[in-house]
């Protein structure tokens, strides 16, 4: 098997990593936070399968993430020619003969309407619950005064957010109880979905909205010289700006939005000085995400006591 016949191999094997990665003894669920195949843990491998890629990420192996080559390669220990060798019996290849270049041909086309499939189910999802969330924010929304009792609990104020005025069941049954609070995440100046976090904490957005470059700032104007703080949570980001009335503060809803976040308004505030905040959790994530933002933007981070 050459270089060559390695892509091949990818190619044919594109939409089949969940069957392949178990049938190698590779122990990986669907889309959900799960102890990692190689370094084993409790929930820090997610195999979120992009494109039929077999792509996964995990937050202790080195590298980090890959597709479903680079997992058997981790796994093994082999280079990605001895990794192709074993996936080969189990999507019917014999290595022995070369690869027929018409069939590789036929699985890449296929894989390619896969994907555009995938997309425009995806992109109709978005727009669904796009919708859904801007009707909640008019019907079942009004603006979060102090008493939220989520705000008491944290002991932080409002800005700009929202809470539920009476209990609300969404058609996927979510439901959540009035006084839950409603923080709206912007793509833009489009609200793309919503965060609901209940008195207790418990945090969980609108499904099926598009997260992935979603923002909520804590103010409503953003000079080209501020100092930007960009955090995970929004008691966290919400904390911080109560402390320096002079600071921005934007929340990006989660480690993995950081980045993204940092880079959108870098490109937005080529002047500004970014900071961002780490969360000080116990897998080191926070930190961890918070470093590549920080560089990703040409900022730094810090470590607030209020991110514990
Ligand atoms: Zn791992």
């Amino acid at each position: 098997m050459s270089n060559n016949s390695v892509s091949a191999l990818v190619a044919i094997a594109n939409g089949h990593w969940l069957n392949v990665l178990n049938g190698l003894g590779i122990s990986v669920n669907g889309n959900k936070h799960q102890a990692c195949p190689v370094c084993g843990g409790k929930d820090r491998f997610r195999f979120d399968d992009k494109d039929g890629r077999g792509t996964w990420f995990c937050n202790q192996c080195e590298p980090n993430s890959g597709d479903g080559l680079a997992l058997v390669c981790n796994a093994f220990g082999v280079k990605p020619y001895q990794a192709a060798c074993m996936v080969a019996p189990l999507v019917g290849l014999d290595m022995g003969n070369p690869i027929d270049a018409e069939r590789v041909k036929r699985h890449q086309q296929r894989a390619a309407q896969q994907q555009l499939q995938s997309q425009q189910q995806q992109q109709k999802t978005r727009e669904k619950a796009a919708q859904l969330a801007y009707s909640i924010t008019r019907q079942y929304c009004i603006k979060a005064t102090a008493d939220n009792e989520y705000l008491q609990v944290k002991g932080v104020m409002p800005f700009g957010c929202l809470e539920l005025n009476r209990p609300v069941t969404l058609p996927n049954r979510q439901s959540f109880k009035s006084d839950t609070l409603v923080i709206p995440v912007f793509n833009g100046s489009l609200i793309t979905s919503l965060q609901f976090i209940s008195a207790d904490g418990q945090k969980t957005f609108l499904a099926g909205g598009q997260i992935k470059g979603g923002m909520f700032p804590l103010c409503s104007q953003i000079e080209a010289t501020a100092t930007i703080y960009i955090g995970e949570g929004f008691a966290t980001c919400a904390a911080v700006a109560e402390d320096m009335p002079q600071a921005r503060v934007i929340c990006a809803f989660n480690a993995g939005g950081l980045v993204e976040i940092a880079k959108l308004v870098r490109r937005s505030r080529p002047q500004a000085n970014i900071i961002m905040l780490a969360d000080n959790d116990r897998s080191g994530a926070g930190e961890h995400y918070a470093k590549l933002a920080a560089i990703a933007a040409n900022g730094c981070y810090i470590m607030p006591e209020v991110c514990a």
